[in-house]
C-alpha cells in the first residue's frame, strides 16, 4: 500500500511539473485588454519556466527567455524582484527578517545577482540586507542620502553608491531601462489608532524571547530610525523600461507629495504600481490612502506591498487587501489588482504599454 502511494504520488507529482510548465504565461492584462487579442504573438507565447518558477532569478532561478518579458516577485514587506532584459532590479533588501516571521524560502545570502538595488527608505525593514547583497553582487544601490549614509557605515564601496533627493532632475540611465527618484513621505498612521491597535495585540501574543530580541536588534541596526527619513528620506521610483513600460514603486503608505504629483503631471498614467498598504490598520483609512495613489499613478496593474509587515517590528500582523481591491474596484472597474504569495512570478509583456498608446 505504501509502495502504491509514493508510486501515486511520483506521478501526480510528474504530471503537475510538467503541466505548469506546458503553458504560456498568462499576463494580467490578457483578460480586458483588447491589445492582446489583435496580435496572438503578444500572448508572450513562450513557455518560460521564469513565468512559474518560485526560485528567484537572484538566487538562481531563470530569466524570461524574451526580452519583453518582466518577471516581478514579491517577496515580503516592500521587497520585490524585477528581472527584464537579462537584468536584476531589487526594490528594497529586508530578506533576513529573524525567527518570527514566516519564511521566505531563501535567505540573503543566496542572492548572488542583482544589478541595480533601490532602497525606498532607511528604516531596518526596507534596507536591512541592502549593504550585504551590494557587497556580494556588485550592484548599483540607490538611495536618499540618509540612506547612503547608512550603507557607507556597512562598507559598500563608494563606487557602487549612488545618492538622490528625489527633488528632480536625478534620472538615472541603466543599460535597458531608467529610473527617476521622487521625493515621497513615508507613512505616518494615526498615533492614536496604532496605540490601542499594539496594546490589544501585544496583549494577545506571545513576547519574543531574549533570544529573539538580540536577533531583532542586530537586523533594526543595519537601518535607522533618524526622523529625517519620514521628509526628506522617503523616495517613490519612476521605472521606465526600454519599450516604454512603466512601474511606480513607492515602499511606504504615507500621503502624496507635490513632487509626485509634478512627476504624474507628465505622463498619462503607469503600467504597474507596486505600492505600500498604509500602516494604519482599519481598512477605511488603508482604502483611502491607496484610493489615493491610484487617482495619482493611474496604473493598469496594482500589486500591493507592505502588507505581511509587523507591528512594533515583531509578529508579522497581515494588513487585508480584499477591502483595498475592492473600493479601488468600485472607483475605477477597469483596474487589475494582484496580490501574489511569497515568490510567485507575475509576468508582463512590456510591448503593450500606455506609452504606445495601449490600455485605459
Ligand atoms: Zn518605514
Amino acid at each position: 500500500m505504501m509502495r502504491i502511494t509514493v508510486c501515486l504520488l511520483a506521478i501526480i507529482r510528474a504530471f503537475v511539473g510538467s503541466a505548469a510548465t506546458a503553458q504560456p504565461f498568462v499576463d494580467p492584462r490578457s483578460e480586458t485588454d483588447a491589445a492582446f487579442h489583435m496580435d496572438k504573438g503578444l500572448e508572450t507565447g513562450s513557455h518560460d519556466p521564469a513565468c512559474y518558477d518560485t526560485k528567484l532569478v537572484s538566487t538562481g532561478g531563470p530569466a524570461p527567455h524574451s526580452p519583453s518579458t518582466l518577471a516581478v516577485r514579491w517577496v515580503g514587506v516592500s521587497n520585490f524582484e524585477l528581472a527584464y532584459e537579462g537584468k536584476i532590479i531589487l526594490l528594497d533588501a529586508y530578506i533576513d527578517r529573524g525567527s518570527n516571521f514566516p519564511p521566505l524560502g531563501f535567505a540573503a545570502a543566496d542572492m548572488k545577482k542583482a544589478d541595480v538595488i533601490l532602497i525606498g527608505h532607511a528604516h531596518f525593514d526596507h534596507m536591512s540586507d541592502a549593504a550585504s547583497i551590494g557587497i556580494r553582487t556588485g550592484a548599483i544601490v540607490v538611495g536618499a542620502p540618509i540612506t547612503t549614509e547608512k550603507l557607507r557605515t556597512q562598507s559598500v564601496p563608494e563606487s557602487q553608491i549612488r545618492t538622490v533627493t528625489g527633488r528632480g532632475g536625478e534620472k538615472l540611465q541603466f543599460n535597458g531601462f531608467t529610473v527617476e527618484p521622487i521625493l515621497a513621505l513615508h507613512g505616518e498612521p494615526d498615533k492614536h489608532i496604532t496605540e490601542v491597535m499594539e496594546k490589544a495585540v501585544n496583549s494577545l501574543v506571545p513576547q519574543p524571547t531574549p533570544a529573539q530580541r538580540a536577533e531583532e536588534k542586530a537586523i533594526e541596526e543595519r537601518g535607522t530610525s533618524d526622523p529625517r527619513v519620514i521628509t526628506e528620506g522617503t523616495i517613490a521610483y519612476l521605472i521606465t523600461l526600454d519599450d516604454g513600460f512603466r512601474i511606480i514603486y513607492r515602499d511606504s503608505g504615507g500621503r502624496i507629495t507635490d513632487y509626485e504629483k509634478a512627476a504624474m503631471a507628465k505622463l498619462p498614467g503607469v503600467d504597474l504600481a507596486l505600492v505600500a498598504v498604509s500602516a494604519d490598520y482599519l481598512n477605511r483609512l488603508t482604502e483611502q490612502q491607496a484610493l489615493e495613489y491610484m487617482r495619482l499613478y493611474r496604473p493598469e496593474v496594482y500589486m500591493p506591498a507592505h502588507h505581511d509587515a509587523a507591528y512594533s517590528g515583531h509578529t508579522p500582523l497581515w494588513r487585508a487587501t480584499e477591502p483595498i481591491f475592492q473600493a479601488l474596484k468600485d472607483a475605477n472597474p477597469r483596474l487589475i489588482t494582484v496580490s501574489r504569495e511569497y515568490r510567485e512570478p507575475v509576468c508582463f509583456d512590456t510591448r503593450i504599454n500606455i506609452a504606445r498608446g495601449q490600455g485605459h
